[in-house]
């Protein structure tokens, strides 16, 4: 059984449920260990600008992070790892790097959902893939991707392939840009997560894709498993379809984060 180490909570504004019953989720399908990893606060942007639908305020983290330590006293028989998902935002990464000092996270993730400020895994922004062209963004994506491993802020990068969340894709796909990212993956020693979320957007597919991931493997970059639960239902989502798609890629181990540190277990 492999550990959900991607969760959000009610706190960022667009998920649902008690974090409680998310905790008891992980226990009833039974898995070995879970961890929170909510949104950061928008620190990127001026307070005026930030949205209280994508991301929790300021004030509200400390409370956030010490909601995820008490859950982990009240429930000695699962692991509970105290993480955030923190946008990796060119030029920003100073600010990311003394909010990511302040707390005892277990782990960081780092996501890219942001291209020159467009949202691009935003369903209310989609209009923008018809108007640029779609290698460039891709292209534009994956720089992100490998500078989000080289701002070496991160211990996992989350959903490697999201530009492919709606289902625009480059036909073949793109391997150089996978192997870009893989080798950029193993030079600074970040996991690479296989996230079940793709599964349940148009994309339809696990991120990464099989062929990023064996590519990954070969380069041989650890990994991280996450659901991105949005709702207590949802953890722990999918996870077989997650292992047959490491064992096929050639993995036999996944990573259990503590205080930022690895330990692998098996699969
Ligand atoms: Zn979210
Ligand atoms: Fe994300
Ligand atoms: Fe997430
Ligand atoms: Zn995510």
């Amino acid at each position: 059984m492999m550990p959900d180490y991607h969760m959000h909570t009610s706190l960022c504004g667009h998920a649902s449920g008690e974090m409680t019953g998310y905790v008891e989720e992980a226990l009833k399908k039974g898995l070995p260990e879970i961890g929170f990893s909510d949104h950061v606060p928008m620190y990127w942007l001026a307070a005026h600008l930030r949205d209280a639908g994508l991301a929790m305020d300021e004030t509200s983290f400390p409370g956030y992070v010490s909601r995820v330590l008490q859950l982990r006293e009240t429930n000695p028989s699962i692991g509970i790892g105290l993480g955030v998902e923190v946008d990796y935002i060119p030029g920003w990464e100073k600010e990311a790097a003394k909010f990511i000092s302040e707390y005892p996270f277990d782990y960081i993730i780092g996501s890219v959902h942001y291209i020159d400020g467009w949202g691009f895994d935003n369903p209310g922004l989609t209009d923008e893939y018809s108007r640029r062209d779609l290698g460039e963004i891709y292209r534009q994506y994956f720089d992100l991707i490998c500078g989000s491993a080289k701002s070496g802020l991160f211990d996992v990068i989350a959903h490697p392939d999201l530009v492919k969340k709606f289902g625009y894709r480059l036909s073949p796909a793109p391997l150089e840009l996978y192997r870009q990212a893989a080798r950029a993956f193993a030079q600074t020693g970040v996991c690479v997560e296989v996230n079940t979320s793709g599964l349940r957007v148009p994309a339809g597919e696990i991120y990464p894709s099989l062929e990023f991931l064996r590519l990954c493997r070969s380069e041989g970059v650890p990994v991280s498993t996450g659901s991105d639960a949005h709702c207590p239902d949802l953890v722990g989502a999918n996870f077989n379809e997650a292992a047959a798609l490491l064992r096929e890629a050639g993995y036999r181990e996944v990573t259990l984060f503590r205080e930022r540190k690895r330990i692998k277990a098996r699969i």
